[in-house]
């Protein structure tokens, strides 16, 4: 074998670091205009009744999103079940999305992932979507406020802050039941002990059977909180969790004359209210006609007058029909259904694809009637 040396001779083969950052650009961007399927390719078991999902795209993916934002997924359950998981990855690493899910008693979806979803395995997904996010690296002062399962966009927020390494001040709060069904305990006093701008504090409602327990014990109440944060005023509250605990965080903060317009909340339940999202989505009032239309749902015969403003879905429900729906602003494209003939006015919130809309597709929770219509209910 002969040795080239000398001009002529073939440069080793170096990457450099602007090479490497050119090939990472070649990944394509996930379009969720056209892309909807991802792949697990990891499951990792988070506490008894917590998993986190790996996924990634068919081929490499290049997502983007908000750390806070979350993923629509069509599960094959009885036909389909759609539901809303927020990625709890950090944004900063945009290979891989990351849902983690708590396993609810009687839940048909939650179950059906823990038990089902292995790696190799394939699911139809939307999004992302939603507008519960912040960008935690601004020169602010954050609060992070979660229970149980709603720690998943503040686990986002806070790994994407911590990857990007921006100065930033951020006191996490999460509380949960026991010691044992704390999420990302240790992956949080981990990013805590590198990152010097990440304070945290938990409590656990009972603590009784965990000798090594160290954090605070009980409800989250004023005087815990004042303790673990005293300047919980001078900074902007992102909350998510149970529907009471958020109302009790509301509450609380609301007692202490803490200034709401700083306060902002994500609720896993759409049919719940929801105080002061950080932009509150698009109106979704539609185009009000003033006239009554005729709808014919085709499957079942019905046939109902859909007054001025009313959705066509308050018209199918008006009609005794149960049409799946979900978040009833557009957002997360459970209610959506085909349009057979006549014209509507739609106001969604990226819960359907111009594709989609295309081929004739429409979201009846955020659609009024134009004309007199014909939909595949
Ligand atoms: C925007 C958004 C983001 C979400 N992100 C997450 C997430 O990151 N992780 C996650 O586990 N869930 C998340 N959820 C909830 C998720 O969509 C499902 O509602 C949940 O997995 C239960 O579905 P299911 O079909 O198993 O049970 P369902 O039949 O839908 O619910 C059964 C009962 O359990 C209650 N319930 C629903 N979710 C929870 C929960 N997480 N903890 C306690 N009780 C609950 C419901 O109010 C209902 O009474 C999110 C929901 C929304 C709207």
């Amino acid at each position: 074998m002969t040795q080239q040396n000398g001009p002529d001779a073939t440069p080793p083969s170096v990457t450099t670091q602007e090479e490497m950052l050119t090939e990472a650009t070649r990944v394509p961007l996930w379009d969720p205009e056209y892309d909807d399927v991802l792949v697990c390719r990891q499951v990792r078991q988070e506490t008894h009744d917590v998993k986190t999902f790996v996924f990634s795209g068919r081929e490499p993916r290049d997502f983007r999103y908000y750390p806070g934002q979350f993923m629509t997924f069509e599960l094959p359950i009885e036909g389909m079940v759609t539901r809303c998981y927020t990625i709890s990855a950090s944004a900063a690493r945009p290979y891989r999305l990351e849902i983690t899910v708590k396993r609810v008693p009687g839940g048909p979806a939650s179950n059906w992932l823990h038990d089902n979803m292995i790696p190799g395995k394939e699911v139809n997904v939307s999004g992302p979507g939603g507008e519960f996010t912040t960008d935690a690296t601004a020169d602010e002062k954050f609060l992070f406020i979660s229970a149980g399962s709603g720690i998943t966009p503040m686990m986002s927020m806070t790994r994407t802050a911590c990857d990007l390494s921006e100065p930033y001040d951020l006191h996490f709060v999460h509380a949960a039941r026991t010691p044992s069904d704390m999420i990302f305990h240790d992956e949080l006093l981990l990013l805590a002990s590198q990152n010097s701008g990440l304070k945290l504090s938990f409590t656990c409602d009972t603590a009784a059977a965990h000798h090594r327990w160290t954090g605070f014990t009980g409800r989250l109440s004023l005087s815990m909180l004042s303790l673990m944060s005293p300047d919980f005023k001078d900074r902007k509250v992102f909350c998510c969790g149970p529907g009471r605990f958020m109302e009790g965080v509301r509450n609380m903060l609301g007692e202490a004359g803490f200034d709401m317009e700083k306060y902002y909340e994500e609720s896993f339940d759409f049919g719940a209210e929801t105080a002061g999202t950080l932009e509150e989505y698009a109106s979704v009032a539609p185009e009000i006609s003033d006239q009554t239309f005729r709808v014919s749902f085709s499957k079942t015969g019905h046939v109902v007058e859909c007054s001025p403003g009313m959705t066509i879905l308050s018209a199918a429900r008006e009609a005794g029909l149960r049409p799946m729906s979900s978040c009833q602003r557009g957002i997360c494209g459970t209610c959506k259904s085909k349009l057979i003939s006549g014209d509507i006015d739609m106001q969604h919130n990226g819960g359907i694809r111009q594709r989609e809309i295309d081929q004739g597709k429409i979201l009846i929770c955020c659609s009024t009637p134009l004309s007199d219509i014909e939909v595949e209910i």
